[in-house]
C-alpha cells in the first residue's frame, strides 16, 4: 500500500510547488507500459505525442530509461505509471529532477488491489506483495482510464471537454470488450488456466477463473512446485500453457511434457487492449483458432 500513498503525494507536492499559471509542458505524455500508452492515446486523440517507457518484448521488471527517453521526459506534461512496477519507484526522483513540472499518475489508483501475500500463486517478484498487473482486465482498465483522463484535465483543462468525450468512447470500447470476453468464456470445459507468469490475476478475477502459476512467489519454481503444477494440471484436464513472449520457456516445456499440454504464447504488455483481452479469452477457453488443428 506504500505507493499508493506515495504518488498521490508526489502529485500533491507538484502542485502545491507552483506558483501562478501552469507552465505548458509540450505535448508530450509518458507511459510506463504499451497498455497503458494504449489507454493514454485513445483519451488525449491528436492533441499529444505519447511515449512508452518499456519498449516492446521487454520485461518491465527492471528496466532503465535511455538517454534518449529522459531527453523527452524533459518536455513532457504527463507520466502514466503501473504504480507497482520497481523501476518506476527507482525513477521518480530522476524524472522529477529533469521535470520539476511533471505529473506522475499512479494509474492504478482506486483499483480493488489483489495482494500476493496468502495468495498461493502470488506475484512477488514485482512489488512487495501486490500484484501489478491492474491494466489486464476490463474493470481495472475503466479504472487506469479514469486516472488518466484526470491526468490529462490537471494538465491541459482547456481541452477538458475532448478529452472526456475521447473518454466517453473509450469506455464503450472496454464494455464490448468485456460483453465479448464474456460471451468467450460462458462455457468453457475447465474455469483453471494455467499460465507461466501470473500475470492474469485481474483478468481471473473478473471472470471467476482459476490462475495456475508455474513461476512461484516470483522464482523459476522448484522441483517440487513443478510436481504439484504438474498433479493439478493432469487433475483439472489442463490442454494448455499459457506464456509471455518476455519469458523462458524452458520450464514450461518441462510440464508441457509430463501433462501432455500446449504451449500458447500470450502478449499482455501488447499495445492493442481491445485484441490481446479478446485473444486471451480465446486462449483460455481453447477457440483460438491457432489452437484448432
Ligand atoms: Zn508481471
Amino acid at each position: 500500500m506504500r505507493k499508493l500513498l506515495l504518488l498521490p503525494i508526489i502529485i500533491l507536492s507538484l502542485i502545491s510547488c507552483q506558483n501562478g499559471p501552469k507552465k505548458s509542458a509540450g505535448k508530450i505524455v509518458f507511459a510506463s507500459i504499451l497498455p497503458l500508452q494504449y489507454f493514454a492515446d485513445q483519451i488525449t486523440g491528436s492533441l499529444y505525442h505519447s511515449e512508452v517507457m518499456v519498449p516492446p518484448g521487454v520485461g518491465p521488471e527492471t528496466y532503465n530509461p535511455t538517454p534518449r527517453q529522459m531527453g523527452e521526459m524533459a518536455k513532457a506534461g504527463a507520466y502514466f505509471a503501473n504504480g507497482f512496477l520497481g523501476f518506476e519507484e527507482s525513477n521518480v526522483e530522476k524524472f522529477q529532477s529533469i521535470n520539476p513540472n511533471l505529473i506522475f499518475v499512479n494509474t492504478s489508483a482506486n483499483l480493488d488491489l489483489i495482494h500476493a501475500e496468502g495468495h498461493s500463486h502470488g506475484d512477488l517478484h514485482h512489488e512487495k506483495g501486490i500484484d501489478p498487473h491492474t491494466w489486464s482486465s476490463p474493470e481495472g482498465a475503466r479504472i487506469i482510464a479514469k486516472n488518466i483522463l484526470d491526468g490529462m484535465v490537471r494538465i491541459d483543462p482547456a481541452n477538458k471537454a475532448v478529452f472526456e468525450a475521447n473518454y466517453g468512447r473509450l469506455l464503450t470500447r472496454i464494455d464490448s470488450v468485456d460483453a465479448a470476453v464474456t460471451a468467450i468464456l460462458t462455457e468453457i470445459p475447465s474455469r483453471t488456466f494455467m499460465v507461466f507468469h501470473p500475470a492474469l490475476g485481474y483478468f481471473a478475477r473478473e471472470y471467476h477463473l482459476v490462475q495456475l502459476s508455474i513461476e512461484f512467489e516470483g522464482k523459476v519454481p522448484t522441483p517440487r512446485h513443478i510436481q504439484n503444477i504438474v498433479q493439478e494440471a493432469t487433475a483439472k484436464k489442463i490442454r494448455n500453457i499459457l506464456i509471455q513472449r518476455e519469458f523462458d520457456v524452458e520450464n514450461a516445456e518441462i510440464i508441457a511434457n509430463e501433462t501432455g499440454s500446449k504451449i500458447i504464447q500470450i502478449d499482455p504488455l501488447a499495445y492493442d487492449w481491445p485484441r490481446e483481452m479478446i485473444s486471451l479469452a480465446h486462449k483460455i477457453a481453447g477457440t483460438d483458432k491457432k489452437m484448432i488443428p
